[in-house]
């Protein structure tokens, strides 16, 4: 892999200070994804910085699976959350589910209920959050939070035997319902969800909550930082209260850091999960979603995403980064590993009226003119061939130097051509161009008799291979889409297919294969439209960006 980051962010700094200190002799950090969907460029920050900086310190990273949810998690998502951190180019030290720990977790409880830590409440969730008050109101204590020990002891066997319905109960620490941290105001610790869950089966009707459950996870596993994005911030008091009442060996620690979000575009399992469920785009792996399997569809590099993720760095505040940034290092990845080639996007025929009709020649092209170990390639040429409609004018304005009639321009790697006429249809449609050729002129012979100033590519019209071209523009209009609206925002012509033509020798293409399509931008073999006889690309990014690093 490539050389380490060696920016320094303050998590770095907290993990130097806790080893120097010896406060710890090995740092272990973890990726904790609930299985609740596929992971999403997010997710690859946290990723990116749990497993690099293990790696730095000479560390370890688990991948845990944080899966206390049973009615939204499966094992589809698992499945494709493993899949997604090994192509991101990382490896875990261990895998885990925290699903494994209910028992150590329920004994833990049964702990806090006889320390007087803990209490079965028999409010139902609305008067839970009544009681809870406001940031200005204190709240009222719970009735059911004194009750004796042995009491609590028997109703929480209770729960966990299914004695008892969903939402009839709860266990809640007991903590302060004065506390100004809403959090620390008897929070729920277990409910009870009579569901099958993707693990443990129905072995449990009873589950422990998030803010319950993540210490203990990361103590059991030894984790010493616990990452985690800002909104949990004001849950660290109840982190560390769980570790110190629960009397856990190990002493994790929360560190928060500004989760990325990005233009465009939305960030949230379950705001994308209801772009899948409404058919808004074609799936998980859909190429315009933010998704890794919709970003890795679509042609782009894992190298792209790990270099992205330490350029935007570790930081604390809030802030939408612009999507033309990851775009930057796609292209920069790209640029030195695609092979060049020509695509013809929507075609006009053009006939080279003095070339021999049953002539066929091949003309030798370099694959790529900054790297010449990427070798060479043959392109068949002949009388018929296709430019791109875009590139003739039959009434061009000053300054324009593809075809018009009575111009001449290069056909890269090949002649020059000029346009002496042009066929119409009967509504006055360009269908196609008669043009002469001057043998003269072939590329590579050092023709330098004359110049134009147009180069314009082309495809041989008898060999070249059909395709289908999908090209993609952001899928939501706002910029800042955190919202709930999203859906309002879809817009409507992110997608736009085109058929077209590629070279002959791209025959030979496969799945995942990346090309640069001269002018039009980096390409993608389509994993799931592409068949047999049908090729179909997907535009990556287009050549240029107006976007620098550091502006
Ligand atoms: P989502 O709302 O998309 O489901 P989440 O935070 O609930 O996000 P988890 O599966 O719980 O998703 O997240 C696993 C890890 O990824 C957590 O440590 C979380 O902090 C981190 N993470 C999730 N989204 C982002 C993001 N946008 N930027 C950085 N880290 C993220
Ligand atoms: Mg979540």
């Amino acid at each position: 892999m490539e050389t380490k980051p060696s920016s320094s962010n303050f998590i770095k700094n907290i993990v130097i200070q806790d080893l120097e200190s010896g406060k710890h002799k090995e740092i272990i950090t973890r990726f904790p994804p609930e299985p609740n969907g596929y992971l999403h460029i997010g997710h690859a920050k946290s990723i990116v910085l749990n497993f690099e900086l293990a790696d730095e310190f000479k560390g370890k990273t688990n991948l845990r699976f944080d899966d206390t949810n049973p009615t939204k998690e499966d094992t589809e998502y698992v499945e494709s959350i493993k899949e997604d951190v090994k192509w991101l180019g990382f490896d875990w030290d261990e895998l885990y589910f925290a699903s494994d720990y209910f028992e150590e977790m329920y004994n833990w409880a049964v702990h806090l209920i006889k320390k007087g830590k803990a209490y079965v409440c028999d409010l139902s969730a609305e008067e839970i959050r009544e009681y809870r008050g406001t940031l200005t109101r204190p709240g009222k204590e719970s009735p059911y939070r004194n009750r004796p020990v042995e009491e609590n002891l028997q109703l929480f066997e209770e729960m966990r035997a299914g004695k008892h319905k969903d939402g009839e109960k709860v266990l809640r620490a007991k903590i302060d319902m004065a506390s100004p941290n809403l959090n620390m105001r008897d929070p729920v610790l277990y409910r009870i969800v009579h569901a099958s869950h993707h693990n443990t089966g129905d072995k449990w009707c009873i589950y422990p909550m998030y803010d319950y459950a993540h210490p203990l996870e990361d103590a059991i596993e030894g984790v010493t930082h616990s990452i985690c994005t800002l909104e949990f911030e004001d849950h660290r008091p109840l982190y560390d209260w769980i570790i110190q009442e629960c009397e856990t060996e190990s002493q994790p620690k929360q560190i928060e850091f500004a989760r990325l979000n990005l233009t465009n575009t939305v960030m949230s399992k379950r705001k994308l999960k209801q772009l899948v469920d409404e058919n808004v785009v074609d799936g998980w792996d859909d190429p315009r979603m933010p998704t890794i399997a919709g970003l890795r569809r679509k042609g782009c590099t894992p190298e792209a995403i790990r270099n992205f993720c330490r350029e935007i760095g570790v930081a604390k505040s809030y802030s939408v980064v612009d999507a033309q940034m990851l775009e930057h290092f796609i292209r920069e990845d790209l640029n030195a590993k695609a092979p060049r080639t020509m695509a013809i996007l929507k075609p006009l025929k053009v006939v080279i009226t003095n070339y021999p009709e049953d002539q066929l020649e091949m003309l030798e092209a370099e694959n790529n003119p900054d790297d010449e170990a990427m070798g060479t390639r043959q392109i068949s040429f002949s009388r018929e061939i296709y430019i791109e409609e875009e590139d003739f004018m039959e009434n061009p304005p000053k300054k324009y130097f593809r075809l018009f009639p009575g111009n001449e321009v290069r056909l890269k790697h090949a002649y020059f051509i000029t346009c002496n006429e042009v066929i119409k249809d009967e509504n006055d449609n360009v269908v196609e161009l008669h043009c002469t050729y001057d043998p003269e002129t072939k590329s590579g012979t050092g023709f330098t008799g004359r110049k134009v100033k147009g180069t314009l590519h082309w495809v041989d019209a008898k060999n070249a291979i059909p395709a289908e071209f999908r090209l993609y523009e952001p899928l939501i209009l706002d910029e800042d889409s955190e919202g709930e609206h999203f859906l309002e925002q879809i817009n409507p012509n992110s997608l736009e297919v085109l058929k077209g033509y590629v070279e002959p020798n791209m025959k030979e293409a496969k799945p995942q294969d990346k090309f640069q399509f001269f002018r039009h931008g980096y390409f993608n073999v389509d994993t799931k439209y592409t068949m047999k006889d049908q090729l179909v690309f997907n535009r990556i990014v287009s050549l240029k960006s107006s976007f620098k690093i550091g502006k």
